[in-house]
């Protein structure tokens, strides 16, 4: 019985590789320096997978920024802009593409599916002239050879790769990036033939876009695709790996009857519905590569009921032909559970991250073949048993709370209009209401001491006051600019997530636990294990002390259960929708509690909500309808007097209008600056919106400060579509990533653009 691993961590598991790269963009390391760092990682992890036993071990799954980009480097698919003048691409031109220069700006990234990688997004047109440009996938299979490993090297397969492109500037939307196939092929036989020469045996494509909502004439291009590669492939076992969810019956069809391939994978963590289409038939003599292990999550695997889906498979398509695999690639879930020295003994024992995978899918391999390691198999179920058992686990008073919410809606007893009116007398707010998204400057200070607070070198004492301090200063610049409704900036946060997870039992936080998010940046998501419950108060003490400050309202700060759950390592034994319930209840009660505490203006962030929607629209529905209930759980109980604002940070949610009109908040602060029309043109089309709303006036993701006409322009467009009264006046996104220099006089100007607006409006009336 073989394993076989479909791709692994880049980044090393002490990050070995971002530290790697960033010296070198620096400019405080050579090339050679990075390369030998990269070659290192990459022996390391081929060797780690041969000595586990693995059979078919992948190589090209390594990159310096990102596999789609790696590809588009192969195919000579340089942007104009980069001034490539041909040859092998290298760092230059690379890293151009990735992250701009000093004259060009980088191409664009995107969310990889529904992961929180990110890829760069090819710029396709009619006019593109393809040539085999990097020979990186056949110069990883050599060097791997030449450690004495045969690997299989993984490209990504063409159809995915044209459909993830974009087409670039000038060239019409509409054109068909598909119709590049024919000039494609030509550079994949090039490497293809290369591989062989070199002595592959096998070659992997990953078409994830098989799990996706295809019509027919996409679905065709596959069969065109691979019948096309097929004598160039001859001689070679060719898989197609698909992951990240089921395999729609129609992608199935046309995936197993592709001519000239050898092996299919498919993600049996997120597709359990795949099975049964195995089950109904699968090509006799081609292998299945079942991906039993999950390469999403971080926690080790039931092999006693992975063996058992595996038995199953193997009757059916005969022992020979079953290969044991992960249901995707292990980029997406943290490197090696080694490092974690402090985590608690028995939790760590309920884990395994990408090294304790390889094992995983090893030892499930040997237990098929009748080689069943026994004490790793009882280690697992013991490990298996006490997760299911652990009272660290359950809390079933949280059970039953959120049990008993199911079924029965929740919101708040009037509607958005009068609600509005009640707050305003409260507040007696100008029209255009200016204010800020919540974090302000997070200086190199502000970072020493929370820093050092956490290794206990000052004291509490020391530490409060330091906050304190800076609570006063930003609450003192916000009354300067003359804002309405002010923020206490955040200070005391590192991360919106992990300020609350740390907070909040049922998390536990790794020192390594580290995921590729994009190039060199990683992230580090919080393990939710348990049931979720708020012990006691969470910002009450920071919010009320900020609100002291000021006359004027003073923001509460929350994140919300959506975006706590969707940036979180996740329960699998127990339904998504249920620890988001789970945490929903926690942040009630922490709404509650600032309620209480004479907090009036209470914004709940959900800047990840969009981000958790299913790959497939079928699934849509259902996704929104728990994930908007558990937000309007959170606030159904305050009083009227009382404003709860939301903020996302992405304005491309033109299909997804109306989940956001039934969060039913009272202001909702957005994304808008980098992408205007888009989002105002759903009002333009005729969304009735009455809520209050804050479509951002300015980008903060640039250092660049916008003028005070520049942003009453903007605020001109938006009052174009949106009734004076209902707008807000704001930045895009939250300042901390900004500097004071930036902060100060930006914000100048927006709070002198929505006065001139003021005046003009009342001199109009
Ligand atoms: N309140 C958060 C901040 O201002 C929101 C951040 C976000 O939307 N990502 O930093
Ligand atoms: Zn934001």
């Amino acid at each position: 019985m073989a394993s076989h691993v479909v791709g692994y961590p880049r980044m090393g598991p002490k990050r070995e590789l971002k530290f790697a790269l960033e010296s070198f963009w620096d400019g405080k390391s050579s090339a050679e320096e990075l390369q030998k760092v990269s070659a290192d990682l990459r022996s390391s992890i081929w060797k780690q997978m041969s000595e586990a036993g693995i059979k078919y071990i992948p190589s090209n799954t390594f990159s310096y920024y990102d596999h789609v980009l790696d590809t588009t480097a192969m195919l000579g698919a340089v942007p104009d802009r980069y001034n490539w003048n041909g040859g092998e691409i290298g760092f230059d031109t690379f890293f151009s593409m990735a992250r701009g220069n000093a004259t060009v700006p980088a191409m664009e990234m995107t969310k990889w599916f529904d992961t929180n990688y990110h890829y760069i997004v090819p710029e396709l047109g009619p006019h593109v002239k393809f040539s085999y440009a990097s020979h990186k996938a056949v110069n990883e299979y050599k060097e791997a050879k030449g450690l004495g490993v045969d690997t299989v090297p993984v490209l990504v397969g063409p159809v995915s790769y044209l459909l993830l492109s974009k087409p670039s500037k000038g060239v019409e939307k509409t054109f068909s990036l598909l119709s590049l196939l024919p000039k494609i092929l030509p550079i994949y036989k090039e490497v293809i033939s290369e591989l062989k020469a070199a002595g592959a045996s096998w070659i992997q494509f990953d078409e994830p876009m098989l799990v996706m909502d295809l019509d027919s004439h996409k679905l065709q291009a596959f069969t065109e695709a691979y019948s096309e590669l097929e004598s160039t492939l001859s001689g070679l076992s060719v898989l197609i790996e698909s992951y990240f969810a089921d395999i729609p019956a129609e992608a199935y069809k046309t995936l197993t009857g592709l001519k000239g391939v050898t092996a299919f994978g498919f993600d049996l963590i997120r597709g359990t519905k795949t099975l049964d289409l195995i089950k109904g038939g699968f090509p006799e003599g081609k292998y299945l590569f079942a991906g039993v292990v999950d390469g999403r999550n971080i926690w080790a695997n039931d092999l006693v009921g992975s063996l058992t889906i595996l038995n199953e498979l193997e009757s059916l398509v005969g022992k020979d032909k079953l290969v044991v695999s992960t249901s995707c690639s292990l980029l997406h879930t943290a490197v090696d559970l080694v490092n974690e020295i402090k985590l608690d003994k028995e939790i760590k024992s309920w884990l395994a991250f990408a090294a304790q995978k390889v094992v995983e899918v090893d030892a499930l391999a040997k237990a098929l073949a009748g080689h069943k390691d026994e004490a790793f198999f009882s280690a697992n179920a013991a490990a298996q048993a006490s997760r299911k058992s652990s009272p660290r686990v359950t809390n079933e008073a949280v059970q039953k709370a959120a049990a008993a919410l199911k079924g029965s809606d929740h919101r708040r007893a009037t509607n958005v209009s009068a609600r509005l009116d009640t707050q305003q007398k409260k507040l007696n707010l100008p029209i255009l209401p200016t204010t800020t998204i919540g974090s302000f400057p997070q200086t190199m200070a502000l970072r020493k001491v929370r820093r050092e607070y956490k290794a206990k070198k000052v004291t509490e004492e020391e530490y409060v006051n330091a906050i304190k301090e800076e609570i006063s200063k930003v609450v003192k610049i916000q009354e300067d600019l003359d804002i309405d409704v002010l923020v206490h900036g955040e200070p005391e946060r590192n991360d919106m997530v992990e300020y609350f997870g740390e907070q909040l039992s049922g998390f536990a936080f790794t020192a390594n636990g580290w995921v590729q998010s994009y190039g060199s940046r990683c992230v580090k998501p919080p393990i939710i294990y348990g049931d979720v419950s708020r012990p006691k108060a969470m910002t009450v003490f920071w919010s009320s002390m900020a609100q002291s400050m000021t006359a004027r309202p003073m923001k509460g700060m929350l994140t919300g259960p959506v975006t706590i759950l969707n940036w979180s390592f996740v329960r699998n034994d127990q339904p998504r929708f249920e620890t988001c319930y789970q945490i929903a209840l926690a942040i009630k009660d922490e709404v509650e509690d600032l309620e209480k505490a004479g907090i009036n203006v209470i914004q709940i962030d959900e800047a990840a909500l969009r981000e958790g929607l299913p790959l497939r629209k079928a699934e849509h529905a259902f996704y929104l309808d728990w994930a908007v209930h558990s937000f309007r759980i959170t606030n159904c109980g305050v009083q009227d007097t009382c404003q709860i604002h939301t903020h996302m940070c992405y304005s491309n949610f033109n299909d997804i209008i109306h989940s956001i009109i039934d969060m039913d908040a009272d202001v909702i602060t957005i994304e808008n600056s980098r992408s205007d029309e888009k989002l105002l043109s759903v009002f333009r089309e005729g969304v009735k919106y009455g809520a209050g709303i804050g479509p951002g006036v300015y980008d903060i993701h640039s250092p660049r400060i916008p003028s005070t006409e520049e942003i009453a322009d903007r605020i001109n467009k938006m009052l174009a579509v949106l009734e004076t009264n209902i707008l807000w006046v704001n930045p895009d996104c939250g300042l901390k990533t900004r500097k004071y220099t930036e902060v100060k006089p930006a914000l100048q100007n927006m709070v002198a653009a929505a006065k001139l607006l003021r005046t003009q409006l009342a001199s109009a009336k």
